[in-house]
């Protein structure tokens, strides 16, 4: 995942901590989108999660590996099997995974492929390090034009506090795990200060110089929104979901 935002900002905090470039390895599925990385001297190796054989080659010689979640949901049960079982083969010592927030028992439909992998990298034998990331800030800024269009932000996670943190913290925390002297078989759940959305929306508002309200919507009520505005059925079960566990303050 090292071409993805999450992969990319990890490389840069290894390299700002005095990481040799040509110690790093940078597992790619396209290399044209890592040029920039092998010019400055990274290792650039070619991978898709689908591909075992690639995989396992891509980690010949890697002795820790921060492994970023896939983004193809449905898909990734068998795209971390393929990653954890070329990792063992490979003799790869340390493995850091990125999580989802209360994993155990978050309720999203995201946490099932994230549950099944961390089960995997435990069977696996291999010392691993769970980054149980919360949300993004950047799930939040990235629709200000939106918000900014609409005047609100509307959803239907009540006064649900989300402990989101920059995915340049997360990258951090990232790589200090790939770094620490000792194996350290843990988990942490990681986040920054938890707000509501009505509290997202005031300091947007504040910061943009617009008037910015959250609006809170009953879940049928914001279901049937997401649906008017053109989304199928599963994903707008799916949108719902994640409005319900923000709600439980499952994030
Ligand atoms: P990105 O989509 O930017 O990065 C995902 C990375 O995974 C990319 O490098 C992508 O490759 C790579 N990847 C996906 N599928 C495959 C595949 N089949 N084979 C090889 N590589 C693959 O996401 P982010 O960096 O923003 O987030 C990292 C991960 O965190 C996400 O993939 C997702 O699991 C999770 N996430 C967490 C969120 C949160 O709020 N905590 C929000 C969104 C996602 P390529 O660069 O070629 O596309």
């Amino acid at each position: 995942g090292a071409t993805g935002h999450l992969g990319r900002l990890a490389v840069s905090s290894l390299l700002d901590r005095g990481v040799a470039p040509s110690d790093l390895v940078a597992v790619v599925r396209d290399a044209g989108k890592a040029a920039d990385l092998a010019a400055r001297g990274v290792q650039v190796r070619v991978a898709d999660y689908g591909d075992p054989a690639a995989l396992e080659a891509a980690f010949a010689g890697v002795d820790r590996l921060l492994f970023v979640s896939g983004s193809e949901a449905g898909r990734r049960e068998v795209q971390h099997r393929n990653v954890v079982t070329a990792a063992r083969a490979a003799g790869v010592q340390r493995i850091v995974y990125t999580s989802i927030a209360n994993a155990d028992t978050n309720s999203t439909p995201l946490a099932v492929e994230h549950r099944l992998t961390e089960q995997l990298l435990r069977d696996s034998g291999i010392d691993t390090v769970l980054l149980r990331n919360s949300w993004y800030v950047e799930n939040y800024t990235a629709q200000l034009p939106q918000y900014r269009a609409t005047g609100a932000i509307i959803g239907a996670a009540g006064e649900g506090r989300v402990a989101a943190a920059t995915r340049a913290d997360y990258a951090e925390a990232a790589a200090a795990a790939l770094l620490a002297d000792e194996p350290d078989a843990a988990t942490y759940e990681l986040g920054g200060p938890a707000f509501t959305m009505a509290e997202l929306a005031a300091v947007l508002g504040e910061v943009t110089g617009t008037h910015l309200a959250y609006r809170d919507l009953p879940p049928a009520d914001f279901r049937a929104g997401l649906l008017a505005a053109g989304l199928d059925e599963g994903t707008a079960d799916f949108v719902l979901a994640l409005e319900l566990a923000t709600a439980a303050g499952e994030l």
